[in-house]
């Protein structure tokens, strides 16, 4: 338990990623053999992560944004072209296409998801659109097989970045799985961790080689490799590449991690469901969920507060901090940011994205939320819907 807030209760953090004993042991391990950097560890995560995945290759990178860089690289996309990305997303999503000089072009989110759908990369398509990233928004898929049916026949690559996707399933299959390119996060806000740390799976043997050598500064022979000779060949630099290497201290982590991977989805769902079913009733409430074609791992649990909620998502974030309760302003609107507002990101109506942004919250759900804890989440929303706006909060809750 961390600090006690003045309230006496114990502090109820949004987050916290579930790291054990077993982790431990096996970062030991790692630092015993004398090889830390990445190596066999790396191999056998990337092994394990794309049978996990159902995908053909696995690259390990060090996050999820180096891991986007190098799936636009791959595809092939450079200045001149544009990519549709949602707005509603973490800024990494836009800043990817940005780093290889494309032009990233905002397409707006379905209310319910929170995700980009086939209409609206469809109203956010330029002639110079090269790629469209598709974002599982808080672990709920995104519809991608309307999406690939709209762009594959106009040659438009599909990304999807499934930072927040492990543990997630569309069609019957883990995310990711249908997509020439994924992109996932191992940072501790996300379902696996391993620190920091990323992967970037593919179904293309060419992209998932090219990969590997760039995010290794494109050197022709991994540093791995060349420490099992002792006279090594000289190796040779054919393009230029970049360091985004995770290294086997992280990937020992994630191999745990990733054993622990059915279980984290289980706890986080069961509380999901809790939380559904307690705040069902609460007029202007409304709770994210599974979507027709998949489930969630719930990475974030959101709720919308619509007009008849009697007060304004910040006020609940003042109420909820008060009774001790750590939650968070929905997803981010990167159109709104002061890096892309004076930026030309295309001409697509946001609204729902504006909407979203403004109204949503994302709720505490992690492996060591009791059933307690969480009933101290709901009674405050239950508690703040059935009252009027006190007059003191009017003014402490402007924005
Ligand atoms: C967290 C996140 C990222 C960035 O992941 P890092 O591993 O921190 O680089 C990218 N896209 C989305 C949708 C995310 O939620």
């Amino acid at each position: 338990m961390t600090a006690a807030e003045p309230t006496g209760l114990p502090r109820i953090d949004v987050m916290r990623p579930w790291l054990g004993e077993e982790e431990a042991v096996a970062v030991a391990e790692v630092i015993a053999s004398g090889w830390v950097a990445q190596g066999p560890r790396v191999a056998e995560f990337e092994r394990r992560f794309a049978e996990t995945q159902q995908a053909a290759y696995a690259v390990a990178t060090s996050n999820c944004t180096t891991a986007l860089h190098l799936a636009l690289i791959v595809a092939g996309i450079g200045a001149g072209d544009d990519v549709v990305v949602p707005s509603l997303s973490f800024i990494a999503t836009a800043n990817a296409p940005t780093y290889v000089g494309a032009r990233p072009v905002f397409a707006d989110v379905d209310p319910l998801t929170g995700n980009v759908t086939a209409e609206t990369v469809a109203a956010a398509l330029t002639d110079a659109t090269r790629a469209v990233i598709a974002v599982d928004q808080g672990g709920v898929p995104v519809d991608l097989d309307p999406i690939r049916a709209l762009c594959d026949p106009l040659g438009i690559v599909v990304i999807e970045d499934a930072a927040c996707g492990a543990g997630s399933t569309y069609r019957g299959r883990p995310v990711g799985a249908g997509a020439e390119l994924a992109a996932w996060s191992f940072h501790p806000r996300k379902v696996l961790t391993t620190g920091e740390g990323g992967m970037l799976t593919t179904s293309r043997a060419d992209w998932a080689d090219r990969a590997r050598k760039l995010r290794e500064h494109a050197m022709s022979q991994s540093a791995a490799s060349r420490h099992e000779t002792l006279l090594t060949p000289a190796e040779h630099y054919s393009e230029i590449g970049f360091n985004f290497r995770m290294t086997d201290l992280q990937a020992a982590v994630g191999l745990v991690q990733l054993d622990r991977l059915p279980q984290i989805v289980a706890d986080r769902r069961r509380l999901a469901a809790r939380y559904t079913e307690a705040l069902a009733e609460v007029p202007g409430v409304t709770t994210v969920a599974d979507p027709a074609w998949g489930t969630t791992s719930f990475q974030s649990y959101w709720i919308e507060l619509g007009p008849d909620f009697p007060i304004a998502r910040e006020c609940l974030l003042v109420r909820l901090a008060e009774a001790g309760i750590s939650a968070r302003r929905g997803i981010m609107a990167s159109h709104r940011q002061p890096a892309y507002e004076h930026r030309d990101t295309g001409s697509a109506s946001l609204t729902v994205t504006d909407w979203l942004t403004d109204t949503t919250l994302i709720l505490p759900l992690h492996h060591q939320l009791t059933d307690a804890d969480q009933d101290r989440v709901i009674a405050v929303i239950r508690e703040v819907a059935d009252e009027a706006m006190p007059e003191h909060l009017s003014e402490m809750c402007v924005a």
